[in-house]
């Protein structure tokens, strides 16, 4: 379904072998190496008990990081943590030089290596969890307009990726680093650079090109739409309430208008069903849950947790409406 071959400045990356639709499983990986919490420490002696297949898939992705883009993958939540564990490690060195045995600088450098592989190709799961790398996935590259989104399955324990719109042959397969907040390029171009060490060419982030120029401008009058719902005053009211689902509605239009699909706007959709549930507008509200669960099913699979529930959802809607 899919072959790796370069894309350009970017490095390595994935390409759709022929028609993907819509809701097709692209990956399904179970994770190489996890880590809990901030304890990065635990990272090294895990790559070491490795079997040689996995260890050469896992260091075989340093040279997908050493391009000359620099282009970096790493989660977020990590990259603080593990930049003061290098500087630590680093600080350890300095101060016990003298009695540092010959071959620690190689060791030292070995972990700092391993370190950074995982670093610049993990996935934050969830704070539970723990952040783990899964080799396969990690030579997906980032676009603000993704075809396909990654989501951990718990009870499967595998990440999986699917399209969420139909993907072309030859065209590269690609996910949001990012969480989709409606950010403006400025935002989006200043995280991808600090966070992960590239600046972003997709059209969305191409000023020059009309898709780029409408989506930011459309990104701009949500932006604005939501800066009134926040400042407005409360009335404690179903007026606030129908300014709510308003602010929803901009929010779902964007993301609707520029292909976008995925958790978040699935989010959205529930949300918007439950304010209309809320506002006795019942067919609004299955409505949406509908729409939601047909998102998840196609981003989740049908075998996901979320998607169950969504249709639990969707189940309570048709319900109220029925009484209704
Ligand atoms: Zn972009």
């Amino acid at each position: 379904m899919i072959d790796v071959r370069s894309a350009g400045a970017k490095g390595l990356g994935v390409f759709a072998k022929k028609l993907i639709p819509r809701g097709t499983r692209i990956f399904s990986e179970r994770p190489l190496l996890t880590i809990h919490g901030h304890d990065a420490s635990t990272l090294y002696p895990a790559v070491k008990l490795l079997s040689t297949k996995d260890r050469d898939a896992f260091m075989a992705l340093s040279s997908f990081r050493d391009r000359e883009t620099g282009f970096m993958r790493w989660s977020v939540v990590l990259a603080h943590t593990a930049q003061n564990t290098i500087s630590s490690l680093l600080g350890g060195l300095v101060g016990k030089k003298a009695f540092s045995p010959p071959n620690k600088r190689n060791s030292l450098n070995d972990h700092v290596e391993a370190l950074s592989i995982f670093r610049s190709n993990s996935f934050n799961i969830s704070p539970r969890l723990g952040t783990s790398l899964f080799p396969k996935i990690a030579r997906l590259n980032h676009s603000c307009l993704p075809n396909a989104q990654g989501n951990f399955n718990e009870p499967l324990g595998r990440f999986n990726v699917h399209a969420t719109r139909d993907i072309e042959a030859d065209e590269e397969v690609s996910l949001n680093y990012l969480p989709e907040t409606g950010a403006l390029r400025n935002v989006r171009v200043d995280k991808l650079s600090r966070g992960y060490g590239f600046d972003c060419v997709c059209p969305a982030c191409d000023m020059d090109g009309k898709r780029g120029k409408d989506g930011e401008e459309k990104r701009l009058a949500m932006n604005e739409v939501l800066k009134a719902f926040v400042e407005r005053p409360m009335t404690g009211d179903a007026a606030d309430k129908e300014a709510e689902i308003e602010t929803m509605k901009a929010f779902i239009d964007l993301y609707e208008r520029q292909g976008i699909a995925g958790k978040e706007l699935s989010n959205l959709y529930l949300k918007a069903s439950e304010i209309s549930i809320g506002l006795q507008n019942f067919k609004d509200g299955l409505r949406y849950a509908a729409q939601a669960a047909k998102l998840d099913r196609d981003t989740f699979g049908e075998d996901h947790p979320d998607y169950k529930q969504s249709l639990e959802i969707v189940a309570k809607c048709t319900t109220l409406m029925v009484q209704d």
